[in-house]
């Protein structure tokens, strides 16, 4: 009897991922879109696609937190306003709200099916 080894080798179905990849779908939430529409970023100008920039929302209120709290506790409401801003990846780190990957976790290799 014979007994045949089978190796798995990675074929030509299989992908090897061999490169740095900084981001997740790089980036962006386009799918199989082919383009997108363009925003500009909020803090540097850049025009970026709509997928791709970081978008936050704040509640802004016209009013000074202080004074804010104290006419609250008297019982008067006072009006929040949402706030959307929009940046392009290289302000949305710097200002801390998406962060860089770590460079061992980008270097991994992966074999996909
Ligand atoms: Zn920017």
């Amino acid at each position: 009897m014979r007994v045949i080894q089978a190796f798995k080798v990675p074929c030509h179905l299989c992908v090897v991922r061999l490169l740095p990849k900084k981001r997740e779908s790089r980036g962006r939430r386009k799918g199989s879109k082919g383009s997108v529409e363009t925003v500009q970023c909020d803090q540097c100008g850049r025009l970026i696609p709509e997928d791709k920039a970081v978008c936050v929302t704040k509640w802004y209120s016209p009013v000074d937190p202080q004074l804010a709290a104290e006419l609250e506790k008297k019982g008067s409401i006072i009006a929040k306003y949402p706030v959307t801003r929009c940046y392009c990846v290289s302000c949305a780190v710097f200002m801390g709200i998406v962060k860089v990957r770590p460079e061992e976790d980008r270097k991994k290799k992966e074999i996909l099916k």
